[in-house]
């Protein structure tokens, strides 16, 4: 993408309403803009990055064996009778009425909805397990939206939901969700931490919460130091193995947010404690029959008994999760993409547009770079040179290739990554050689 034809606005003042560096940095990148409290229009660079993290977020599901669906945003207001949460759920619901007085509302998680579709198409346990998961925006009218996307009224997110026939089937379900969590986040450059969680509104009596630690979460939380320096499950792990022993290395050790955290009762002597504030990205929970009984989600088993599904609920807040990246990884300058996510992975700087051999020079890289399969963002504005570093140090590309005049008589342009700063003069068949060898091609 040329620059100037991209549709990026960024500001250089400091908006006055944003009170965290992430949502300072969104309103500046020109990610997001504000159409009203806590619900945002994407722009071109921000899209790009929530479309980064969701594919990842699929994959992930998908190598987990979870299947994709799509279920609407509107619900009816019956179904959530059934379950009996219509009244429970209280003002963070965003209800509606039809233009034939029929009462609906926008959903703020799904359980009800696909317990129904369960409900109706699932009679076996043949059928099972069923791991079914989506990718959608929830509303949730939160007393206090704030911090931009982190806490938002709309917001996207990927829920799925486990069926099994036995606790046995549903424990290992929920085993998958917890190890494809952990690959999940750190593929996106963050280490998120598995806590003990109290298990809240869906209610049930398994759950985990993933929290990064950032300075500006908004839970405290508590954790034994052992978690920060956990391997990550190998590569070779296997979904269909048996996943307790792996789970059971993280969950022995304590962790836990202010809600279920009782200092008098803490296992870990205050040498090993860590204590901060943390970012909950994800929630995964167990609560066996909680929904499939009331909403009639039977299936016969193999003796012929007809038995309620086992079932789970995994959430991750993706669009959270694009200000959690930033509040992870950025300096005065801005934002400092992890490659996985980054909205381009290179930018090219023209230093002088309009000068025949620097334009020459960059057309060729930005066309070299593109057959390469990588993603670029070529700076062909006729702007002052620092103009243009501030705007590239401010979107946090990882990096930056600069061609100049001067470098160019030499036949040289200058490499630069964003983390770290890091700079180093490189031949034009150098640095076509670093591009090819970063496409792994
Ligand atoms: P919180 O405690 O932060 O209100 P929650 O426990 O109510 O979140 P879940 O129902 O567990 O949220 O939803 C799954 C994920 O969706 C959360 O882990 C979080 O990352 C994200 N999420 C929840 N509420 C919001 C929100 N208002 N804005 C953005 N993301 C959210
Ligand atoms: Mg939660």
């Amino acid at each position: 993408m040329r620059r100037s034809e991209l549709f990026l606005p960024t500001l250089r003042e400091t908006p006055a309403e944003a009170q965290i560096v992430s949502h300072r940095l969104m309103l500046r990148a020109g990610m997001v803009r504000q159409a009203s409290a806590g619900i945002y229009s994407w722009l071109p660079l921000g899209m790009r990055v929530l479309r980064r993290l969701e594919q990842i977020v699929r994959e992930e599901q998908d190598a987990s064996g979870a299947q994709e669906i799509l279920m609407p945003t509107i619900q009816p207001a019956d179904l959530w009778r059934k379950s009996g949460r219509y009244d429970d759920y209280g003002k963070e619901m965003l209800r509606i009425t039809d233009r034939h007085d029929r009462e609906l509302l926008y959903g703020p998680t799904n359980e009800e909805l696909i317990t129904d579709i369960l409900a109706a198409d699932v009679s076996s346990y043949r059928d099972l397990p069923l791991n079914l998961y989506h990718i959608q925006w929830k509303f949730r009218d939160e007393v206090r939206p704030r911090f931009g996307v982190m806490r938002g009224r709309e917001f996207l997110m990927k829920d799925n939901y486990s069926f099994d026939l036995d606790f046995a089937g549903a424990r290992h379900s929920y085993n998958k969700m917890f190890i494809a969590y952990l690959r999940t986040f750190k593929r996106m450059g963050l280490q998120a931490i598995p806590m003990r969680a109290d298990t809240g509104p869906i209610g049930g009596d398994l759950s985990h919460e993933f929290v990064v630690l950032a300075d500006t979460g908004e839970s405290a939380v508590f954790c034994d130091k052992a978690l920060l320096e956990m391997k990550m499950p190998s590569a070779e792990l296997d979904y269909d193995s048996d996943l307790q022993p792996v789970v059971d290395q993280w969950t022995s050790h304590y962790a836990a947010t202010d809600e279920l955290h009782v200092p008098e009762k803490c296992p870990v002597d205050e040498g090993r404690l860590v204590q901060g504030r943390g970012i909950e990205v994800g929630q995964i929970f167990y609560f066996g029959t909680k929904y499939s009984e009331p909403m009639g989600a039977v299936v016969q088993g193999p003796d012929g008994n007809r038995v309620a599904l086992e079932m789970g609920s995994y959430g991750i807040g993706v669009s959270r999760l694009v200000g959690t990246i930033i509040e992870a990884s950025h300096d005065d300058k801005g934002i400092i993409w992890p490659e996985a996510v980054a909205p381009y992975l290179i930018g090219v700087v023209n230093l002088k547009s309009g000068d025949g051999d620097c334009d020459r020079a960059c057309n060729d890289l930005y066309g070299f770079i593109q057959r390469a399969g990588l993603s670029v963002l070529y700076d062909d504005r006729d702007e002052r040179a620092g103009a243009k570093f501030a705007d590239m140090e401010l979107i946090g590309l990882p990096w930056r290739i600069t061609v100049g005049p001067r470098g160019l008589k030499n036949g040289k342009v200058e490499l630069q990554a964003r983390a770290g700063g890091e700079a180093q003069e490189m031949s034009l068949d150098e640095i076509r050689n670093w591009v090819t060898a970063k496409a792994g091609v």
